[in-house]
């Protein structure tokens, strides 16, 4: 029985030195782990920020700043461009083909309600009968210009015939308002500033050109012009359309409330 309680005594103390070994080995397993999770955990953080994607970000980051700080540059120098521009904007409104028996006065009271000034290039066969329409242009202090007697393509002319198409409506216009005009607009954009009757005369080009002859659709004139429209530029219609009257007036209203002032091209060359 001694014996037997020594051998079941040894045992027992095997059995618990085991345990010990075990949980000894268990723990530091345990350890182990750990310490290569952390290990693993600290690589992929570094990972995260190594050299490479630390540049990188500060890339990420200068170049969002500077992108950021371009953007609030650019709408900065918008912002003082559109108030430096109030009031300082001008544009010139142009008229050809006139004067018509009835759209012209509307144009001119539409005009004259705006307050605005323009610029009107006259055919001399259609003043006769309406040379009043022409006096009020200068009293109301529009610029009368020369678009020739006949609407004539001065590229099929003979010189003579050129600078007789412009004397006689020069000498119209001086006849009704006391004043030659030396603007002129040639039809068809034709021009020969070679001939010296034509040597004193100012040759006026435009910037904006609708095609308003060429549509009755008001809305299209005025938003291919409201589109474009700019400082200086000159836009060209035609008074001789009752679609062109609507659409000027129309564009008058909208370039006003942005900030431009109409003012006659004389106004707009001499600058
Ligand atoms: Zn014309």
């Amino acid at each position: 029985m001694k014996e037997t309680g020594i051998r079941g005594g040894r045992w027992m103390f095997v059995l618990f030195a085991f345990m010990i070994f075990f949980s000894i080995y268990v723990q530091k397993q345990q350890e182990v782990q750990e310490t290569g999770a952390q290990q693993e955990g600290k690589r992929q953080q570094e990972a995260m920020v190594s050299p490479e994607a630390q540049g990188m970000q500060a890339d990420a980051g200068a170049d969002t700043g500077e992108k950021a700080e371009s953007m609030q540059t650019d709408a900065a120098e918008e912002t003082e461009r559109e108030q430096a521009d109030v009031g300082e904007r001008k544009i010139a409104l142009t008229f050809d083909d006139g004067p018509h028996p009835v759209y012209t006065e509307l144009l001119l009271d539409g005009l004259k309600e705006r307050g605005v000034k323009a610029t009107f290039f006259v055919v001399g066969k259609n003043i006769p009968g309406h040379e009043k329409v022409i006096l009020r242009m200068a009293q109301e202090g529009h610029l009368i210009g020369n678009h020739t007697y006949d609407h004539a393509d001065v590229s099929r002319l003979s010189s003579s015939q050129v600078c007789e198409e412009f004397q006689k409506t020069s000498d119209l216009v001086e006849e009704i308002t006391g004043e030659a005009t030396p603007y002129v607009r040639p039809p068809f954009g034709n021009w020969d500033d070679e001939l010296d009757c034509l040597s004193s005369m100012i040759a006026v080009n435009w910037t904006i050109d609708p095609l308003d002859w060429t549509t009755a659709n008001t809305a299209q004139v005025v938003e291919r012009v409201v589109t474009e429209a700019a400082g200086d530029d000159i836009i060209l219609l035609h008074d001789y359309y009752k679609s062109s009257v609507e659409a000027a007036l129309q564009i008058v209203d909208i370039l006003q409330a942005r900030g431009f002032s109409f003012v006659t091209v004389e106004e707009l060359l001499l600058e």
